[in-house]
């Protein structure tokens, strides 16, 4: 046994870890369901020098038997079932304090629960995020780590040196016990959801409302990567728009089929959002719009009805529109984060907001100048919610005004901004001192005797209400 940790599952992710981690100078035995992909993975490390550390095992007894006690076992075959029927072969093959470390996408419940299972078994168990898709797992992902503390010391050196390097920290943490690295994971993906609606709203205001061209959207996004909004999704929104398309020499971007698809994680953190009853509209409204999308045909028939969004064009100034997508950020990430802080709370997992905004600075979709800044604002600040750190308080305050000239505006000329227009509903609302829900409480009294509160007079009040035809019962 002389591997130092072992991978099974050698699909695009999986080869790419494996690579990444024999490339850092640890000796890796991978085993995988069909052995022909085993072989393709050693034709690879070959190729790349690594084969040394590589360590090829078809018999995941034998592979087992390859690894170094306390062991790691990396799994990172396809999420749902293959994870559970993996660890029932895994099981019985393991001593007490190996550990399985799952860093596939899995559902963070689904995490919990095997958590849970192995917690008795003596066998630690790490749901583990992995971000950056192939590229990032081959040179440097950003990994969120969750499950049991103790085993996850014997896979933190390995695993940190195979993380993106931000100013060199590791941008790989443990977050907590249970799910909490696929839950954060998750968060992550709905975050990055909402980045990618608001820019493509942007997009639509340019194209639709301002009559550009791809090309100069493409400089405009350009321009915006070196300013406060630099990121990797702005800068990659840039290369699409200028890509040119071979055949027709067309901008590739207006021959893209306009259907977004989506692989469940928009969705997840959506409904983990309204689970945990935090406010998560940048989230659900990407979401839904993803949806929208997906009813070509619908939108064509109606649009024959309702006329063309935009038709009339729009006045917008290209300023006003960076300062909108920076407030609509402020607000999507306060969602986001108080989705984690909420769901810290509720699974005591003890969560640190900063820690997160360290790791996500470099190796995943959502790595950005803002990041930075975000993680330093959480530093020396115990709050969660983002829209109170004083850093984004002036930010903010620069910056709604423009979002609302870009969201009445764009209402004007009937452009679409599900997101944009909800992160600005959702910032005036939770600054409103006095909001519209006594109404609702009164609504709520008359039709159901649901009580309300009078400050000075106490709780579970009700109103003499009169008497109406369909007064039914809630
Ligand atoms: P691939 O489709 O490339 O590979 C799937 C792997 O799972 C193969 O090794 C396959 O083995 C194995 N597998 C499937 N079913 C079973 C089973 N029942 N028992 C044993 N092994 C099984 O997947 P990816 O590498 O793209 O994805 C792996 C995980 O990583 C997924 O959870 C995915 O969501 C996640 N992920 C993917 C990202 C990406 O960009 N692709 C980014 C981040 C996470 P076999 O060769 O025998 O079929």
């Amino acid at each position: 046994s002389e591997a130092d940790i072992g991978l099974v599952g050698l699909g695009v992710m999986g080869a790419n870890l494996a690579l990444n981690i024999a490339e850092k100078g640890y000796t890796i035995a991978v085993n995988n369901r069909s052995s022909a992909r085993i072989d393709d993975f050693m034709a690879m490390a070959r190729r790349e020098g690594l084969d040394a550390r590589a360590l090829p095992e078809a018999d995941l007894a034998a592979f087992v038997r390859s690894v170094r006690t306390p062991r790691s076992i990396i799994i990172m075959v396809k999420a749902g079932k293959p994870v559970d029927d993996m660890i029932d072969q895994l099981v019985p093959l393991l001593d007490k304090g190996d550990a399985i470390i799952e860093c596939g996408n899995s559902l963070f419940s689904d995490t919990q629960r095997r958590f849970e299972r192995l917690k008795p078994v003596g066998i630690g168990y790490l749901g583990v995020g992995v971000s950056g898709g192939a590229e990032g797992a081959r040179h440097g992902p950003s990994i969120m780590v969750g499950g049991s503390r103790e085993e996850w010391r014997n896979a933190e050196p390995v695993l940190k040196a195979i993380a993106a390097d931000f100013e060199g920290e590791s941008c790989c943490a443990w977050l907590g016990e249970g799910g909490a690295g696929h839950f954060v994971k998750t968060i992550h993906n709905g975050i990055e959801y909402g980045d990618m609606q608001m820019i493509a709203e942007i997009y639509g205001i340019m194209r639709d409302g301002l009559g550009m061209d791809a090309a100069e959207a493409a400089c405009v996004f350009k321009r915006w990567n070196e300013g406060p909004l630099n990121s990797y999704l702005i800068e990659i929104t840039g290369h699409v728009l200028e890509a040119v398309d071979g055949e027709t020499g067309r901008p590739l971007v207006e021959l893209i089929l306009d259907k977004a698809g989506q692989k469940g994680t928009g969705v997840w953190s959506a409904i983990a959002a309204q689970e945990l009853g935090v406010p998560a509209t940048a989230i659900e409204g990407a979401v839904a719009a993803r949806s929208i999308s997906s009813r070509k045909d619908e939108r064509i028939a109606a649009e024959a009805i309702y006329g063309r969004p935009g038709a009339g064009g729009m006045a917008a100034a290209i300023d006003d529109l960076e300062k909108a997508l920076l407030a609509g950020k402020i607000v999507s990430y306060t969602q986001g984060l108080s989705v984690m802080a909420r769901a810290s709370e509720q699974n005591g997992w003890g969560l640190q907001l900063s820690t997160i905004a360290k790791i996500w600075r470099a190796g995943c979709i959502i790595r950005s100048r803002f990041l930075g800044q975000m993680a330093t604002a959480f530093e020396g600040d115990a709050s969660t919610n983002l829209l109170m750190v004083p850093d984004f308080v002036a930010l903010m305050k620069e910056c709604h005004g423009p979002l609302r000239r870009v969201v009445a505006a764009g209402a004007m000329a009937e452009l679409p901004l599900i997101c944009l227009s909800s992160a600005l509903s959702y910032f005036d609302a939770s600054r409103q001192a006095r909001g519209t829900a006594n109404l609702i409480q009164g609504q709520r009294d008359f039709f159901g005797a649901h009580g309300f509160e009078i400050e000075g007079r106490g709780s579970d009040l009700h109103g003499v209400w009169p008497a109406t035809i369909d007064k039914a019962a809630e």
